[in-house]
């Protein structure tokens, strides 16, 4: 068995027959990128995984939901009255129309694995309809603006969003396109694309769009029809970012990116969703491009952001002001702001990188975000869910508005979120693995399978796991080959030991960066398994996280466990519970649970602190009774009932 380390190999150009039709991001022919993604219909979710769990909820409840919503809101209403054909007044936000771009896209991919679901496929053929009779004559595409304020149209590119909408409209045309669900959307798409270029292209005006967005899509329509000016348009967009074309505006330009250009940035800072797509455009382009400056410059963020701003669940944004990055280290449980949109970003982000670099640290992070930020956004009904994401939820909690919601809600008067998840839930299965010329790369494991053309012939690898919940992961290759290739499993950072085996005899098999590398001739039915070791992890905190000083959190493989009231004795405050560190911690499988088949019992005591709010000195504790404490997934909390929940547990200290 030889090893490769394709993250050294030079980069690759597309191997043929692995992007038709393509997923969610597919780099292009001359694209500079270590890792191919597979094609839609080269992976499939199994739906008694967890993962396929998800995204089976999101086709029966989370996009009929979407769909319901975005008539009863006023998002379709708003464009019948831009083409013309009701005159009822606007109604929700002035970027809504992205909301129905969103929907669209994320029912592009589920038609593309579903074709036959017809009320999803009649949504989108009147959508696309109605989208084209309410474009303009020159291509511009936005209720708002044609309705409400057409003198202000492109007069407020600091608020206006009339970029962000068009990229999600092109993000939904390409999903449209490459599923072959409309190519009709492609051609609204591109008379609008084509209005862009001739007003903000090389010799155009001078602007970009305060809420980034339009420079990932642009790229990606680029790939889609080959049309280069659509890329040059994004890079131009990053170009001009950082030169203060947008102002100061009400929070300053570090709230849009726009105090610094792209490629010096060294923090992230601002609005976290428009940071994170901003650095999707960036991997777009510099992949496209090869403009390593804008990868390099990637890159830094993200180390800025993973290792001084995120929240142990891979949420991004602790302040609720301004929907931002707070200082370094500054991450508040209980003021966590941590949007989901910002998570499904950060997928989007990680997993670019991972293609543009091969790395396994943005694999690790898009996993993270995956199971402990993105999925505690949506509730076991699929039908109900958080705009910001909460460590901590206190006894006596009271809301100040829909973003810190004590609880899921079926929609949201900003419904930016409910929709992103759907498209990420839909296209979920294009995130598990990869290819390269010589192998398949398998980053997430699910039941399900994957397909790839390797070493010149097709193959197959039929995964059977447990997985969140259990470490083995059982995997079947077909296909047959005639010379060796590479199968890379990955070996997350949290696994500290494991085994593999082959055909049932163990394996020396060393994880070399993040990944094991199995090398050989696979003969048709050779099973692998992997054995990671998922024992229950306490997670400490750096000490300049003051907010979660004297805390430890429970993780186990690659979920964050909390603690709920619904698991406490009657009468006890959950604030008083501490955690005894010398008491056994263990993972109890729970068939009694259906939702949570694996909780952590640990021991724990009430402490009694006294009621001063402050004493002189040091406070001392009189530790209570002993008791068995109970630790659920942190993204099933607040299914059972509603009440205070934490991740963040604080050790006895006597
Ligand atoms: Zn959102």
């Amino acid at each position: 068995m030889t090893e490769q380390k394709f993250s050294e190999t030079s980069p690759v150009t597309s191997p043929a027959g692995l992007r038709d039709p393509a997923g969610p991001v597919s780099p292009g022919p001359g694209a500079v990128a270590a890792l191919w993604p597979l094609g839609p219909d080269q992976a499939r979710l199994d739906p008694g995984g967890l993962l396929g769990q998800w995204q089976r909820r999101n086709a029966e409840d989370t996009l009929p939901h979407c769909v319901d919503n975005l008539h009863r809101a006023g998002n379709i209403g708003n464009l019948r009255a831009a083409a013309g054909e009701q005159d009822t007044a606007f109604a929700g936000m002035w970027f809504a129309d992205s909301d129905v771009h969103k929907t669209l896209e994320a029912a592009a991919w589920e038609l593309g694995t579903s074709p036959g679901d017809e009320a999803l496929r009649s949504f989108v053929e009147d959508t696309v309809a109605l989208l084209a009779r309410a474009q303009q004559a020159d291509g511009y595409l936005n209720s708002y603006f044609t309705v409400v304020a057409p003198d202000e149209r492109w007069r407020k590119p600091d608020w206006s969003h009339e970029l962000y909408c068009a990229g999600h409209l092109f993000q939904a045309a390409v999903a449209a396109a490459r599923t072959g669900v409309s190519p009709e959307l492609v051609t609204v798409a591109r008379r609008f694309a084509d209005l862009l270029v001739e007003r903000f292209g090389p010799d155009g005006v001078e602007e970009v769009c305060g809420h980034p967005e339009v420079e990932t899509a642009l790229a990606e329509l680029y790939r889609l029809t080959g049309h280069r000016p659509y890329l040059d348009l994004a890079r131009r967009f990053l170009d001009l970012r950082g030169r203060g074309l947008l102002g100061h505006g009400r929070f300053g330009p570090a709230y849009y990116q726009d105090h610094v250009p792209v490629r010096e940035a060294r923090e992230v800072t601002g609005h976290a969703v428009r940071q994170l797509y901003l650095l999707a455009g960036m991997v777009d382009v510099g992949v496209e491009t090869g403009d390593h400056m804008l990868l390099d410059a990637a890159e830094r963020l993200w180390e800025d952001a993973v290792h001084r701003r995120a929240y142990v669940t891979g949420a991004h944004g602790s302040r609720h002001r301004d929907e931002a990055y707070g200082d370094p280290y500054e991450l508040p449980a209980d003021r966590a702001y941590a949007e989901t949109c910002a998570a499904i970003a950060s997928v989007h982000l990680n997993w670019r990188l991972l293609l543009a670099t091969g790395r396994a640290r943005y694999a690790d992070e898009m996993e993270r975000a995956l199971y402990n930020a993105v999925a505690p956004a949506v509730s076991s009904d699929g039908r109900h869910f958080f705009y910001s994401n909460p460590l901590q939820l206190r006894t006596g909690h009271t809301s100040s508005g829909e973003e810190a919601a004590a609880r899921r809600l079926p929609w949201y008067s900003c419904a930016c979120c409910p929709p992103n998840i759907a498209r990420l839930m839909a296209s979920l299965h294009g995130y598990l693995a990869t290819a390269h010329d010589d192998g398949l790369q398998i980053h997430l494991y699910a039941s399900g399978s994957v397909d790839a053309v390797v070493a010149g012939a097709a193959v197959s690898v039929d995964v059977r796991t447990e997985y969140p919940w259990e470490g083995r992961i059982e995997l079947t290759v077909s296909g047959e080959t005639a010379v060796p290739w590479t199968l890379s499993l990955r070996v997350p950072a949290w696994c500290d030991a494991y085994t593999v085996r082959i055909d049932g005899g163990p394996v020396m098999a060393p994880a070399r960066d993040g990944y094991i590398r199995l090398t050989r001739v696979w003969a048709p039915g050779t099973t692998v398994v992997l054995d990671l070791d998922m024992p229950v992890r306490h997670v400490t905190a750096h000490p300049r996280v003051d907010a979660v000083r004297g805390c430890v959190a429970l993780a186990r493989g690659p979920l964050v466990y909390c603690l709920e009231q619904a698991d406490l004795p009657p009468g006890t405050v959950l604030e008083d519970v501490r955690l005894d560190p010398a008491a056994p911690i263990t993972a109890i499988h729970r068939q009694d649970l259906p939702d949570i088949p694996v909780v952590i019992n640990l021991g724990g005591q009430v402490a009694h602190a006294g009621d001063s709010l402050y004493v002189t000195g040091r406070r001392r504790e009189r530790p209570g009774t002993p008791l068995t404490l109970t630790a659920v997934p942190y993204f099933l909390w607040g299914n059972r009932s509603e009440g205070p929940m934490r991740v963040w547990i604080p050790v006895a200290t006597s």
